[in-house]
């Protein structure tokens, strides 16, 4: 387990970020150092003020009472004043030592976050389609910061308390090594009696805490969510003890937590003030002066104050690791499976050269679980400049065959190549090459001119080209609605937008990208008759110039093509002008006169 959780560690650092987590660990050892140099001081000073004599010993004396004849109490006001130095300093090293661990373990977190976003959006599409969006979402929010606050920290916090504790218990040992191992063997019964008392509390507690809030949120949820229903049948107060109930639950289980944390540092600080008051009592009943023993209690009294909080937060947090240890093996089986199946690339250019044409090779797909494929043993090929039209009954197989030519499905067998390379090496590469209008359009809460320009920075959004694609599109009456213009705000997924318009924002989109192929998926069928018309007669003007590929269930969409193919059952099975299928096919002409029921 500890040898994966460390692997696991190492894997969600980013590799050029594994340099700054030896230096913390370095740091760590140096506030160790500090912390023990702390302790020497501590002793050394209540040693000089009950042993005063002694002061003449220590380094740089000599020359202090060359400076100061006479006055053998400056050297212990100068020591006093060093150890009141010393203790600033080492008071500034901490605050930098928690910036710095905290800064680190979050900037990895939001690393981490990114290349998991990053990552996903690199999964084959089919791959990413697997699971529900919400998943993802969680990993890259809740799961990180569980991996930040739960893992990444608290081993932090453990590795430099550790070292600390080791330092001080090694001064402890060296100064006064008899009365070290006699207090370890008093007091570690004690800690590891009161641990086992307390631990499985704790953890009960934990449960029924994570229970409780899961029962607030749920009885909180169904009052809002029912809000009509609860008012129509007087179901107020029911809802209301409902909530009340589970509510004090969740804070007796807090109470409880927040008790039980403390409650072993309180015993532990009881336990030593008893301690030195019995031990100061037996002295001082044994008729014998306390001067001797006095600096040794001061080094024990320091060490233990500031061994307490440590021990204490190596326990707390290593409870917190074994808690968020699910969460970081759940990131960590997500970044295995974004190295294993990410798209590569070859491409070493920005945009495919496309030329000549594009292939099918003998292309079949087949979803995951389903019987058949949706698409069978399709080969065909698409000049460059030519428009083309696909028309089936649905569930043919119209939008599978799109997605395999744009690369965004990958086939299960057979290649699709453009002027003779294999677009599963250089998918990327493809993409730019094209512009698409799909089905389901996705726009963004935000204005049209960022939905037409997506993904492009502000600065780089080219203005001509912008007025130009809005005014091809047939945008020009939307805009003119709205005093804001292109600056206009289209709100959650487009809500303030027609079907229509959302459409013709998705063309501009496409259009944008001045792409060499154009796809229009069902891209029109929104639209009424006389904007689609239009709309098709300004795409004729880049006749020749792009190539379009137009999936339509309305024949008059694809009447101009110089090629159609009717897909059906996952094939191809017929090819023609307009009038050519019009005049020699049956199916064609059902289609026309939408009479096509669903092919499969
Ligand atoms: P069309 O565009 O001609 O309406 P599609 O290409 O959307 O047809 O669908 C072809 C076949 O593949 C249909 O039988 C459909 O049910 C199936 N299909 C489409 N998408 C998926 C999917 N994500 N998972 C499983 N089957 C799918």
């Amino acid at each position: 387990m500890v040898p994966a959780f460390l692997r696991g560690i190492g894997l969600v650092i980013a590799p050029g970020r594994r340099g700054r987590w030896v230096l913390l660990v370095g740091l760590a050892l140096v506030v160790a150092v500090m912390e023990a140099l702390g302790a020497v001081l501590v002793f050394s000073l209540v040693s000089l003020m009950t042993q005063p004599d002694t002061a003449e010993e220590l380094p740089l004396a000599q020359p202090l009472l060359a400076l100061f004849p006479d006055r053998s109490d400056a050297i212990l006001a100068a020591f006093a004043v060093g150890v009141g130095l010393f203790f600033l300093v080492r008071s500034a090293v901490l605050v930098f030592q928690a910036y710095a661990q905290s800064r680190v373990a979050w900037s990895a977190g939001s690393m981490l976050s990114s290349r998991l976003l990053v990552g996903y959006l690199s999964l084959p599409y089919i791959t990413q389609l697997r699971r529900n969006s919400a998943e993802y979402v969680r990993n890259c929010y809740d799961m990180v910061n569980r991996v930040v606050g739960q893992v990444l920290f608290p081993a932090l916090m453990v590795t430099s308390e550790s070292l600390l504790v080791l330092s001080i218990v090694g001064v402890l040992l060296f100064i006064a090594p008899s009365e070290t191992v006699i207090g370890a063997v008093v007091l570690g019964p004690v800690v590891y009696l009161m641990l086992r008392v307390i631990r499985p509390r704790l953890v009960r507690a934990g449960k029924e805490n994570v229970d409780a809030v899961a029962d607030t949120y749920q009885a909180l949820q169904q009052a809002l969510h029912g809000a009509r229903e609860v008012r129509l049948h007087g179901a107020k107060s029911y809802f209301e003890s409902e909530y009340t109930r589970n509510h004090r639950r969740m804070a007796d289980t807090q109470v409880m937590h927040a008790t039980l944390i403390d409650a072993p540092r309180i015993a532990m600080e009881t336990l030593l003030v008893l301690a030195i008051v019995v031990f100061l009592l037996l002295v001082s009943m044994r008729g014998g002066s306390t001067a001797g023993t006095l600096p040794l209690l001061g080094l024990f009294a320091y060490a233990v104050f500031r061994l307490m909080p440590s021990l204490h937060r190596v326990m707390t947090q290593l409870s917190h690791i074994r808690f968020g240890q699910a969460a970081l093996f759940t990131v960590v089986d997500d970044l295995r499976l974004i190295a294993a199946e990410s798209e590569s690339s070859i491409c070493t250019e920005d945009r495919l050269s496309f030329e000549h044409e594009i292939t099918l090779e003998d292309v079949s797909f087949q979803y995951e679980n389903a019987e058949i494929p949706a698409i069978d043993t399709v080969s065909l090929s698409v000049k460059r400049g030519e428009s083309v039209g696909i028309v089936g009954p649905t569930g043919g197989g119209k939008s599978t065959l799109v997605d395999l030519m744009i690369g965004l499905l990958a086939p299960t067998r057979g290649r699709v190549l453009v002027d003779g390379a294999d677009i599963s090496s250089c998918t990327e590469q493809w993409h730019a090459c094209l512009g698409v209008v799909p089905q389901t359009i996705y726009l963004l809460d935000d204005t049209i001119r960022r939905n037409i320009a997506l993904g492009i920075p502000e600065a780089a959004v080219d203005e001509v080209l912008l007025e130009r694609v809005a005014h091809a599109a047939q945008l020009g009456d939307v805009l003119a609605e709205s005093e804001e213009g292109l600056n206009t705000i289209i709100g959650e997924r487009g809500v303030r937008l027609s079907g229509g318009q959302r459409q013709r924002v998705a063309i501009a989109r496409a259009l944008y990208r001045e792409p060499e192929v154009l796809v229009l998926d069902e891209g029109t069928s929104a639209l009424d008759n006389a904007t689609e018309a239009t709309l098709m007669q300004s795409l004729e003007e880049l006749r020749g110039s792009i190539t379009l590929i137009t999936v339509a269930h309305r024949l008059t969409t694809v009447r101009r093509c110089d090629r159609i193919l009717v897909v059906e059952k996952g094939r191809v099975v017929a090819t023609g002008t307009y009038e050519e299928l019009l005049a020699n096919n049956e199916r064609f002409r059902r289609l026309e006169h939408g009479q096509a029921g669903p092919s499969a």
